[in-house]
């Protein structure tokens, strides 16, 4: 006979979820935005923070727009806030996602005139247009502008995406150039060119509407933003086993490390299918109440080896929080801040 099992019990792995901290970053980004209001990129699940976590807190903090990039992350996020402020930014492929779209009630982003068409054909309706002012990735291409299907779409904004935003460079603005020379070829509701580091290029750059997705989960892009910008997300683990070794004794896989005296080291239940990829191998930095625990050895896939010379206290089912300041991690680890988030894995808890 086959019985429901019972709830698991709450895992070794935790994501800990700044709410103060995601919230008071919208706030600072909205501020920065100006005029123009911020909404918030939740695409890749919050950026791996959990977007059924996130958007609730940023609804709460008077967050309106919001962005997916597929059809099938509005499963997450759909139910939590208004469907005409949720976007995606893929856009329609197929008519089943323009079908999608209509029932739900959401804007697609449309990227092409493939796309105007196959909207209009759904029976069209609110939806965003992408111009793609030099990024040369998705968007509808300057030339193509004046394009029948596209000037008959019923646009609520009109965006563009910057490509070096994070570096000071002709190239932006470049863009905001052909960015302004596609809002006076369409008709549009509102606009929206800056992402979290386009927020720091200054007012030309915010139109009515800015899209902050790194910034929001503690990210800083530009050294403008470090000073508004707390940390959100904190990868905890639990120990799960306290050894003793001796001089000479080596940890974890190829024998990496080896001891050069006697220490106490602990087994943490975090490794790189949990994101925590190899490059923290004898380079990662895990604490205890500020005491440092560094990586010893490789990371392994569901394990990591720290010294617990700093914190002999420590014990099985204790926890230690991983450094995972983003700017920090990144410069540390050569992950940008984008993947230091995004690879945060499915076992770790997220507290609802
Ligand atoms: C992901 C994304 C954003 C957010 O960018 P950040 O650099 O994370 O702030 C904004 N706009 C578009 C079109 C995106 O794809």
């Amino acid at each position: 006979m086959v019985t429901m099992p019972p709830e698991p019990p709450p895992p070794a792995l935790k994501l800990e979820i700044d709410r103060e901290a995601l919230a008071g970053n919208w706030r600072a980004l909205d501020r920065l935005s100006g005029s123009a209001a911020a909404g918030a990129a939740v695409k890749a699940d919050g950026y791996g923070v959990g977007a059924q976590v996130v958007v609730p807190v940023l609804r709460e903090a008077g967050c309106r727009n919001f962005f997916v990039a597929h059809w099938t992350e509005l499963a997450e996020v759909a139910g939590l806030t208004d469907p005409a402020g949720l976007s995606v930014l893929h856009g329609p492929l197929t008519a089943a996602d323009a079908a999608f779209a209509k029932a739900l009630g959401v804007k697609p982003v449309i990227n092409s005139v493939g796309q105007a068409r196959l909207w209009l054909q759904a029976g069209g309706g609110a939806c965003d247009l992408m111009v793609d002012s030099g990024i040369n990735r998705l968007g509808l291409p300057m030339a193509e502008l004046g394009d029948e299907a596209v000037q008959q779409l019923q646009v609520d904004v009109l965006m563009s995406h910057l490509a070096s935003a994070d570096e000071d460079v002709a190239l932006n603005e470049r863009q905001r150039g052909r960015w302004e020379e596609a809002r006076s070829q369409v008709r549009h509701c509102r606009a929206s060119l800056a992402n979290s580091a386009g927020i720091a290029l200054g007012s030309g750059y915010h139109g009515d509407l800015t899209r902050p997705g790194l910034s929001l989960y503690g990210g800083v892009p530009r050294q403008e933003l470090g000073p508004h910008i707390r940390q959100v997300a904190r990868p905890m683990a639990a120990i799960m086993q306290v050894r003793d070794i001796a001089s000479g004794d080596s940890v974890g896989y190829n024998a990496t490390f080896t001891a050069r005296g006697p220490m106490r080291v602990a087994t943490i239940a975090l490794g790189y299918a949990d994101g925590y990829l190899r490059c923290w191998s004898g380079k990662g930095m895990l604490r205890s109440q500020g005491r440092p625990l560094p990586v010893l050895g490789r990371v392994s896939m569901d394990m990591t080896v720290i010294d617990l010379a700093a914190a002999p206290d420590l014990r099985e089912g204790d926890w230690v929080e991983a450094d995972y300041d983003l700017a920090e991690a990144a410069t540390a680890s050569g992950l940008s801040q984008y993947e230091l988030l995004t690879l945060l894995g499915r076992r770790f808890g997220r507290d609802r």
